[in-house]
This record gives C-alpha cells, structure tokens and sequence, in this order.
C-alpha cells in the first residue's frame, strides 16, 4: 500500500494508481517507451508502464470524484478526435467539429496535469486544485494554457516539472507542468514566465484553456484547429520529425 501526500486534496492518504489519461481513454494496455526521467536522470533506455499510463498520486476518493465528474466526456471527446485522427492525413490543418462537454474535457487534462506533478509543488497549484476539485467552477485560474494536439508518429510523452526557455525569433519561456501524448492527443499543460509567450503557442499548438468558460455538463459543437505533431523523443514541446533530427545530427 503506498501513502503519501493526494495531488489534489493536499491531505495525507492511501493513494491509488490514476490512469492518464483516463482508462477507457486508449489508456487500458502496457506502454514500454523512454521517459525524460529516463534519459536524463537514470541513463536507463526505458520505463515499462503495465497498466497503461499513470502514477500512483490521488487518493481514492479524488480519484473517483474526478472521474466520474470529468471522465466519461473526456473519453467521448477522444474518441471523436480518434476519428478524425484516422481519416486526417499527413500535415492536414483544417477546422474539425467536436460535439463536447468543453469544461469537463478540460479539468480532466487539469487533473492528468496535477497527477503527474512532484508532492513539492502541491502549494504553488493551490488555486488549479480548488478549481478541479469543485466541479462547477468555470474560468481557469490565470497563468496555465493548456493545448492540445495530434500525436502521429513517434512514442507516447509523459513528462512534467521543467523548465524550459527559447530565445529568438518567436521566443518564449514556460514552465511546463505536463506533457501527455498518447494517441490520438497530446496534450500541453504550461505556465508562461512573466509577459513571455507560452512555448506551446510559440510552437503553434491549439489552445483549449477557453473550454473554462463553460458550464459544468454544458455540451457544444465546437470548431477546432488541431495540427499534427510528431513526438520521438521524450522532451517536452520537441516535434522534430525524424527527417529534421537527421538533418540536425549532419550538421553537427
Ligand atoms: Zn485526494
């Protein structure tokens, strides 16, 4: 039995296994792929999820709270993006319709993003929790964007805790709380520095964040904007495709 601090409720519990994302979400079978813990820190060549995606950090009860309050429009919205996923083709950008529950879908990438997050950082997210935790609350807190996009080609991501700055021509700074890919979305949980850009518009991803200003159950047709992205390697906000990271590797 592990114990230890609940991402969400703050209160020191049992925890259990979340899946992220969710289970019945294409999350239900083993994952064997390199995380970013993995390359950097352990110099191992890869980490071996059993269940699918996850991490023991919830308590039992925010567990099934947020499930059952976000899950199930979480899981109908991916799989309508499933759907387009396989009939969009390569570096297709266009306008697709969602029938959704715009704020369920995005308090759930919330919670996959406070899942994934170390205990240290449980009084910084204090306003992110409470938003997650009362399920009617609309409007995001200030400072997080999140975005998505579609993952084709490459591996699963799952990385959270970094920061990470660009310079230059379309540059920005971010704090990236979490990155989860796994077909058919990917999805960019960020918190920009100061008045930068976020790294995720920088990269020309789609931002969801708007979904807050929902009604807990209210259900929409939306148009969306979703682009194609690439992720091979384990770092955040990386899409090189593997064409790019060979003309990368020449010219060094
Ligand atoms: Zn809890």
């Amino acid at each position: 039995m592990t114990t230890g601090i609940c991402r969400l409720c703050g209160e020191h519990k049992k925890l259990s296994f979340e899946h992220i994302p969710p289970r019945s979400a294409f999350n239900d079978h083993q994952r064997v792929f390199q995380t970013i813990e993995d390359r950097l820190l352990k110099n191992r060549s890869h980490s071996k999820f059993r269940r699918g995606l996850g991490k023991v950090t919830l308590c039992e009860s925010c567990n099934s709270n947020t499930g059952s309050w976000y899950g199930e429009a979480f899981v109908n919205w991916t799989k309508q993006g499933f759907e387009w996923f396989n009939k969009i083709g390569e570096g297709a950008l266009i306008n697709l319709p969602y029938n959704i529950k715009p704020l369920n879908v995005l308090k759930q990438t919330l919670v996959m993003a406070l899942a994934m997050a170390p205990e240290g950082s449980l009084n910084y997210h204090e306003d992110l929790r409470r938003f997650v935790l009362c399920k009617k609350l609309k409007y995001c807190p200030p400072h997080y964007r999140v975005h998505v996009y579609f993952c084709k080609g490459g591996q699963p991501r799952f990385s959270s805790g970094m920061a990470i700055m660009k310079v230059g021509v379309g540059g920005g700074a971010s704090y990236i709380e979490g990155e989860i890919a796994l077909p058919p979305f990917g999805y960019s949980i960020t918190t920009p520095f100061g008045s930068h850009r976020s790294l995720a518009d920088v990269e020309n991803l789609c931002e969801i964040t708007w979904f807050a200003k929902y009604n807990y159950d209210e259900k929409r047709n939306i148009y969306l904007q979703i682009p194609i992205r690439e992720t091979h390697e384990p770092f955040p906000l990386d899409y090189r495709s593997t064409e790019d990271m060979e003309k990368h590797r020449r010219k060094r």
